[in-house]
């Protein structure tokens, strides 16, 4: 065997030699400490693991060859188990060992107090299994969780995003028509099961034309996301504001009857009426629209009879001089 005889706490028997060449075939470290916990002896596998000749060692403490972490957390440990540690049996820690050439190796230890025949604690011994590669392959297994977790929630946001796109209006960023469309469908099958009125305001701005003309197709796009932010700004959160196409928008009002549709069209049309848009070169620009109002059930059944019946309300309102609102015509 490969120990100097000298150096064990007691004199090694042949059983003790046969153990310790038992060990050090299976690849475990055996050491010995005394109560300073200073090596007394160390095995062929400890000195290769830690890459120091057993000489270079013995007489040293064992805290010279550990981590700050890991004397951190053998203090905590034999802070927990209260009384001195020796009384405690068998204890079982992994930590990081510095090797001589200053790097790292992960080991996993159990060590037992040991006794004289007298029962006087002398010190322990234990036996300590290089995990260094074990723990590598967890540090890696863990920093390819970390990417992956970081890569699923930038595809979460790409999907919330690109949704978010197929939903909404570049321009305006009020909701599409076909977005309108699907949750109309929705929502007045919602209102008849609960018997619930569901209102439409459909708006066309008017002389849009004019305003392209007169001040260039920019300042055009420019106007029509200041109404989409007024639309949006003033919506209920359970109100759908949506641009159906060119200079047309809706707002569809879930739970709201025909009189309360038409005071919330007057709020826009007033408000759109004094806002002053600010154009490209400081120009003050002045809007106006036409407002259409119909309201389930009393004046539709679906959602194409209702955007038809605010429709034609829409153009009565142009009809009879713009800039104002019509609901229905018999109410
Ligand atoms: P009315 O009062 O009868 O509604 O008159 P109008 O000029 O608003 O009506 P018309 O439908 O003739 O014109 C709508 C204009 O809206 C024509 C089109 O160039 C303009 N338009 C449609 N979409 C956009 C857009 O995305 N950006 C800009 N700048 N203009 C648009
Ligand atoms: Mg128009
Ligand atoms: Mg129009």
């Amino acid at each position: 065997m490969n120990h100097d005889p000298a150096l064990p706490v007691t004199p090694r028997t042949t059983n003790d030699t046969r153990l310790l060449s038992m060990i050090n075939a299976s690849g475990d470290c055996f050491w010995e400490v005394d109560v300073e916990r200073r090596f007394v002896y160390i095995s062929d596998n400890m000195a290769l693991m830690m890459g120091y000749p057993a000489t270079e060692v013995v007489g040293r403490s064992v805290q010279d060859f550990m981590t700050p972490e890991y004397k951190l957390q053998i203090h905590r440990q034999t802070i927990e188990r209260g009384a001195p540690i020796h009384q405690h049996g068998a204890i079982r820690h992994e930590g990081e060992f510095i090797c001589k050439d200053g790097s790292g190796k992960w080991g996993d230890t159990v060590s037992v107090p040991v006794f004289d025949d007298d029962g006087v604690h002398i010190g322990y011994f234990g036996i300590t299994r290089d995990i260094t590669q074990r723990k590598k392959d967890e540090h890696a297994l863990r920093e390819a969780n970390r990417l992956l977790r970081g890569q699923v929630q930038r595809i979460n946001q790409l999907h919330e995003q690109l949704r978010e796109q197929a939903i909404r209006d570049d321009l305006t960023g009020v909701y599409n028509r076909r977005h309108f469309v699907a949750v109309a469908e929705r929502e007045i099958a919602r209102s008849r099961r609960q018997q619930q009125p569901l209102s439409l305001v459909m708006l066309d701005v008017d002389f849009f034309k004019r305003v392209n003309d007169v001040h260039g197709h920019l300042a055009g796009d420019e106007a029509l996301r200041v109404i989409g932010l007024l639309l949006r700004s003033t919506s209920r959160a359970e109100d759908l504001a949506c641009r159906l196409g060119g200079e047309e928008f809706a707002v569809l009002l879930p739970g709201m009857d025909h009189h309360g549709a038409i005071e919330r069209a007057q709020e826009w049309r007033s408000a759109l009426a004094s806002l002053k848009t600010r154009i490209g070169g400081g120009t003050e620009l002045s809007l106006t629209a036409s407002f259409g109002v119909a309201t389930f059930p009393q004046h539709a059944g679906s959602v194409t009879e209702l955007m038809r019946a605010a429709d034609q309300r829409l153009y009565h309102a142009k009809d009879s001089g713009r800039n104002r609102v019509v609901g229905a015509l018999d109410e």
